[in-house]
């Protein structure tokens, strides 16, 4: 059994992708490409946000945001130290300052509630994390941003796809940023990401400083990067997009059969929760496990692979330890020692589930 079935997916969808790879190699055009645009509309179509600025990975996304704020070094931007490395790496990269504001215990996701007391004066904008899939708070986060005149930037990298509200992620804030890296809900076949805003003029921005702060060809208004996404990568999306609306229902399904089958009050075992208002199309299906180096042993010697998103807080890394004390984040240091994520894509066949989860059973057992 693969942690994440990428082979069943291109066997359905072979053909299509095939096709779609063949008439790029034909037309020939690697860079910002017919295929591109394509995408992005298609994409603006599908969360409803006003623009879509493919970029060359949801780290790259990320970094793209920043610099079209314009952060000035020494601006804050708050965010969940429980969370992959990249949404802090590039905090710092664009010149800011992280500020860590813990997550609930039981979503995992950034406490809204948190948030208003770790605003100051330097404060630009707040970064919370869809972790797994579900969308935090957003509601209760925009608008405290809203009241203290911040932005909001969705790192969307693992719930493209998932609705909060009847909204879809991408499209509830200033900015929503994803990736396209393959394991992803949405995945290409190497590394490609996504900016998504309704506001024209950081749009614009964005696109500018993806290809090197040209407002025009060689008229450089601004810094930039090499940020584009190849043309090849966004022939590989549009040809996953085809099934994309039947993969959504099927991991919303195989999380429900997920939860129904592990929430039975098995000792040492908490399901993630998800709340009412939203749902979560489980990047990775992850639960709270007690003692879990040997619950993982157990698993995998029943042939069940897992996977910890992720083993330490980022206040807990090197790279990050100066922007936090140890003992902050409590939760985000509970959760550290005892997520584990469970085999997840759209072609786990409900079969498979059910060797996961008895073999779940019995290594708690
Ligand atoms: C994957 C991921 C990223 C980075 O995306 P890449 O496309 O790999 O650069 C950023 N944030 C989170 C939460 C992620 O899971």
């Amino acid at each position: 059994m693969d942690f994440i079935d990428l082979k069943s997916q291109y066997a359905a969808l072979r053909d299509n992708i095939n096709a779609r790879i063949q008439k790029l190699l034909d037309h020939g055009q690697y860079i910002l490409g017919p295929e591109v645009r394509e995408m992005e509309e298609a994409l603006v179509a599908y969360t409803g946000a006003r623009h879509c600025i493919s970029v060359a990975s949801g780290t790259e996304a990320l970094l793209i945001c920043l610099m079209a704020l314009d952060l000035q070094p020494g601006d804050e931007i708050i965010t969940s130290p429980f969370t992959f490395a990249a949404t802090a790496e590039m905090i710092v990269l664009a010149g800011g300052v992280p500020v860590f504001v813990d997550i609930e215990p039981d979503t995992a996701n950034i406490d809204a509630n948190l948030i208003e007391a770790a605003i100051t004066p330097r404060t630009k904008a707040i970064m919370p994390v869809s972790l797994y899939g579900q969308v935090a708070d957003m509601d209760a986060i925009n608008a405290i941003a809203q009241k203290h005149g911040i932005a909001v930037i969705e790192d969307a990298a693992q719930s493209f796809g998932a609705s909060y509200k009847g909204r879809k992620s991408c499209n509830l804030s200033t900015f929503g940023c994803t990736s396209f890296f393959p394991s992803k809900p949405l995945g290409c076949y190497g590394d490609g990401g996504a900016i998504f805003t309704s506001d024209d003029r950081l749009a614009q921005a964005c696109r500018e400083i993806r290809i090197h702060g040209q407002s025009q060809r060689y008229l450089h208004t601004r810094l930039g990067v090499g940020g584009r996404m190849d043309t090849l990568q966004c022939a590989v999306v549009l040809g996953k997009l085809d099934r994309f609306e039947w993969e959504i229902k099927r991991r919303l399904e195989l999380g429900d059969a997920y939860r129904a089958r592990l929430s039975a009050a098995i000792p040492g075992l908490q399901p993630l929760a998800v709340r009412d208002d939203r749902d979560c199309v489980w990047a990775q299906y992850t639960v709270f496990v007690d003692e879990r180096d040997a619950v993982q042993a157990r698993l995998k010697a029943a042939g069940v692979p897992t996977a910890v998103h992720y083993p330490r807080p980022l206040h807990h890394q090197p790279a990050y330890a100066q922007y936090a004390r140890p003992e902050d984040c409590p939760h985000s240091i509970a959760a550290a020692e005892r997520v584990m994520s469970l085999p997840m894509s759209a072609d786990l066949s409900d079969e498979q589930l059910n060797r996961v989860v008895t073999a779940l059973t019995a290594a708690l057992g």
